[in-house]
């Protein structure tokens, strides 16, 4: 397999790549062996400050077009993604470990579909006329916000850099984004794209960094909106931030997502549901169902088809297109992983499989699944974000639902059954924004996605997006005299 060109600087800014070596050292390492594939340096304040001026200057030559020309771009820029779909894919690959057989299908692709849905929208935006008694009248303008940031979490770097840029850049808006420090690599080529596409220099920006550049990101006063896709504790953090300024913001947080399968249900779309739902990715997706409650009666045969079916993972060489499990992203996250796996031994619950590190360089472990989880133990209350499922047993409906809103979070929730009354008096109960039926963790452009709870604030995706990427001005028009009182 040959590997793409990768990134040739740091930061993109202006439309061009720009490097500053006086910003520190950033390894990236490819988590299937730990080698380093590139060195990058985070961004100065002088940085920042080009990133953000060359926002706001191109924010109001964009915002100036027609909806169909901004839309044009986008389309434009999602062909070339579609075309360059296995070199971006190669790249995704190298940046988060996820084998090439997901980021073949999950990552450009569904970057490409952000912004061909988006580009489509572009042209649609517009406000209302509202009549009113007297004659009077009034009109709805959609304005774009300004200079949005766009900060990411590591484990879908494409993903998250298209599902903010195509809709801020939809609404007229400029964006300088931010990946996280651990992939840093993807984000790069989107913008690239985008220039190519024909976007004006300065629209998507992206600087590199740690938090510190994100925190100095957020507060800036030439910015209008942040929007997060990182872990609960960053987003109170940033929320607060922003509110401080009365930005606009999206929250996309972490979960502890339930997937409750009643004894109704078809066993082997419940089982893939649990496999998808839990070790896609090797597990370090915000929605995954890592509560798996399954109804006492087939708790046992569904462990065995478990089982069974994890024997089928092939865990190797991520871009070896027949690898279905790879590694995590980071010694750090490994060591977290395997530390929840320790916990979960030490408060009793039964590691049924895996959860062993591969002695192979890189950061590798099995997938793990604990039976006899109950709800007060650590591995069923806090987010992991790696392969560690936990198997729960239940008896009856009302105490599946009331266990399963037990937590502070409220991203996803998953529901198997054959009893289609139960399935959405369930999903209805539910706590949770993003849901599933007979089903795990799909996620098309089309359909919001996003969480209650702590699990976020906002939208992504859909039409819904357009409402978190601009805002409404209303103007009244009296058509008679006005009357004053004096
Ligand atoms: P994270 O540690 O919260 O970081 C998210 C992003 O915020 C990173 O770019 C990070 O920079 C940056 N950041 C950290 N502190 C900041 C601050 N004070 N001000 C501004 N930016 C700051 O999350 P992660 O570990 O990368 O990702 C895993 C988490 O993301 C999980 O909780 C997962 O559930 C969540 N997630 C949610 C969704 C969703 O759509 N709901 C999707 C994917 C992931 P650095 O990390 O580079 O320092």
């Amino acid at each position: 397999m040959t590997y793409p060109t990768q990134p040739v600087a740091s930061h993109y800014v202006h439309g061009a790549y720009v490097e500053d070596s006086a910003g520190a050292p950033m390894e990236v390492n490819y988590p299937a062996t730990g080698e380093v594939i590139a060195t990058l340096h985070e961004a100065t304040p002088a940085i920042v400050d080009r990133a953000l001026d060359a926002a706001r200057e191109a924010q109001a030559e964009w915002a100036a077009l027609s909806g169909t020309e901004r839309g044009r771009v986008l389309r434009r820029a999602a062909d070339i993604i579609g075309a360059r779909n296995h070199d971006l894919s190669v790249l995704e690959t190298r940046d988060t470990g996820k084998p090439y057989q997901e980021t073949s299908v999950a990552d450009a692709t569904s970057g490409a579909d952000a912004l061909e849905y988006f580009g489509g929208l572009a042209g649609s935006l517009t406000g209302e006329h509202i009549p009113l008694p007297g004659g009077d009248w009034a009109y709805t303008m959609r304005e774009p916000l300004g200079v949005c940031v766009g900060l990411g979490a590591w484990n879908y770097p494409t993903q998250i850099a298209c599902w903010k840029a195509a809709p801020a850049l939809a609404c007229g808006n400029a964006m300088v984004f931010k990946p996280s420090e651990t992939t840093p690599l993807c984000a790069l080529k989107v913008a690239e794209i985008l220039t190519e596409a024909g976007a004006p220099p300065g629209l998507f920006n992206v600087v590199q960094g740690a938090g510190r550049v994100g925190a100095a990101l957020t507060t800036d006063p030439r910015v209008a909106k942040v929007s997060l896709t990182g872990s609960v504790p960053t987003g109170k953090r940033v929320y607060a931030a922003a509110a401080a300024e009365m930005k606009h913001v999206t929250m996309e947080l972490g979960g502890k997502s339930p997937l409750v399968i009643f004894e109704d249900a078809d066993l082997d779309d419940a089982v893939g549901g649990a496999i998808l739902g839990n070790f896609y990715s090797s597990g370090q997706v915000c929605s995954n169902g890592t509560r798996v409650f399954v109804h006492r009666s087939i708790r046992d045969t569904f462990l065995d088809r478990l089982a069974e079916r994890l024997q089928g993972a092939v865990i190797g060489d991520p871009l070896d297109p027949a690898t279905s499990f790879g590694p995590m992203v980071s010694e750090a996250q490994l060591q977290i992983v395997q530390s929840y796996i320790a916990k979960g031994v030490g408060e009793g619950a039964r590691l049924v499989t895996g959860g062993q590190r591969l002695d192979r360089p890189g950061y590798w472990i099995t997938p793990a699944v604990f039976a006899d989880v109950t709800d007060d133990m650590v591995i069923a209350r806090e987010e992991i974000f790696g392969p560690v499922m936990c198997v729960l047993d239940f008896d009856d409906e009302d105490e599946v639902i009331a266990r399963a809103n037990a937590t502070e979070y409220g991203l996803s929730a998953g529901v198997f059954t054959r009893d289609l009354r139960r399935g959405h008096r369930v999903i209805a109960a539910l706590q949770a924004g993003s849901c599933f039926l007979n089903s795990y963790n799909d996620a098309p452009v089309e359909l919001p996605f996003g969480g209650v709870k702590m699990s976020g604030v906002g939208r992504e995706n859909s039409k819904a997006a357009i409402e978190h990427y601009s805002q409404m001005k209303s103007v009244y028009v009296r058509m008679g005299r006005v009357e004053a009182p004096f």
